[in-house]
């Protein structure tokens, strides 16, 4: 199934009525709107979000006072165009590491987001670029953690960090990170733990990872498929550590992903990675134009 398939459908749906109208008024301008805006609240996209992009194009494109001959349909297409570029591009610059120095990327998110997976997708994509990448576990909450990041990291031929006796997440995360610093290399990733909830006891120790760390860039996992719950979460987290970008994760399957979108809003970090299946080549460098043009198909 493609990515939002079914709001980018319904967007250009409501769009084709611009080719078919004869006049182009008022009107037509608040049908379309109407449709586009249901289209996104159907997708989980935050109602105040919605509100304001209507907002928007509405101030955007004023038909009473546009001059007569000009493009009454390019100017509404591109102010709609522009306006759900800016619901998933905070335009933010994403933090891009430098080889040659040690760049700790820390990971955040919910048990199941898709964090581990994420992770070795990441220093894989980074590995491919020719960066020395390695990974760190400090998961000593679930049992199995270790050994599922050993597992992808082994079969990705990334080097990884990890211990089963260690209990103390901030020490495995300083030692892991120290290791790897010292050995030179230049993406280091530190996988946390996740729980079901976003319980205080996470929060505390995100915030001591991120305090011994000090990671140059905080990455926050959120599952595409969690619909209006992806707010709080991306506030949560954010007002917990440094939340620097986003990654949204099962896009490949039926995911809305609007509520993850929305996220983008509440954090002001930029989307830097769609995930889009389980296999580790499955990370889509995310470019906001590029994908809302993919979704308008
Ligand atoms: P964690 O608890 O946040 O570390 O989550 P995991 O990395 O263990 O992932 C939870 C489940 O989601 C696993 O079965 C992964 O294979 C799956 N998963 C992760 N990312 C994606 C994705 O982009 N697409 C799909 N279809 N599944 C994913």
């Amino acid at each position: 199934a493609m990515v939002l398939a079914e709001l980018g459908k319904r967007i250009s749906g409501a769009l084709r009525s611009l080719t078919t109208a004869t006049v182009i008024d008022e009107q037509l301008l608040d049908n379309i709107l109407k449709e586009v805006c249901a289209a996104l609240l159907a997708s989980d996209v935050n109602v105040r979000l919605v509100q304001s992009l209507r907002k928007n194009i509405k101030k955007i494109v004023n038909l009473e006072e546009l001059a007569a001959g000009v493009n009454k349909r390019r100017i509404i297409q591109k102010a709609i165009f522009d306006e759900l570029c800016r619901l998933v591009d905070p335009g933010v610059e994403p933090f891009k590491p430098t080889k040659g120095r040690p760049n700790v990327i820390m990971f955040v998110g919910l048990q199941g987001s898709g964090k581990t997976t994420t992770c070795t997708k990441l220093a894989h994509y980074y590995q491919r670029k020719g960066f020395r990448a390695a990974l760190v576990c400090t998961d000593t909450f679930r049992a199995g953690a270790f050994d599922q990041l050993k597992q992808n990291a082994t079969k990705a031929k990334i080097p990884y960090y990890g211990s089963y006796t260690e209990s103390d997440p901030v020490q495995l995360a300083l030692d892991g990170v120290e290791r790897f610093k010292s050995d030179g290399f230049d993406v280091i990733v530190v996988d946390t733990s996740g729980r079901h909830r976003q319980e205080t006891e996470l929060f505390a120790e995100m915030k001591q990872i991120s305090a011994a760390v000090q990671p140059d860039n905080v990455i926050l996992v959120l599952d595409g498929t969690i619909g209006q719950a992806a707010d709080a979460h991306a506030r949560a987290f954010r007002d917990t550590v440094p939340v620097g970008s986003i990654v949204i994760t099962k896009m490949d399957g039926h995911a809305k992903g609007g509520g993850a979108i929305s996220a983008v809003a509440a954090t002001g970090s930029p989307i830097v990675f769609i995930g889009t299946g389980e296999h580790i080549q499955d990370l889509d460098v995310f470019k906001a134009q590029s994908f809302v043009s993919k979704m308008l198909g």
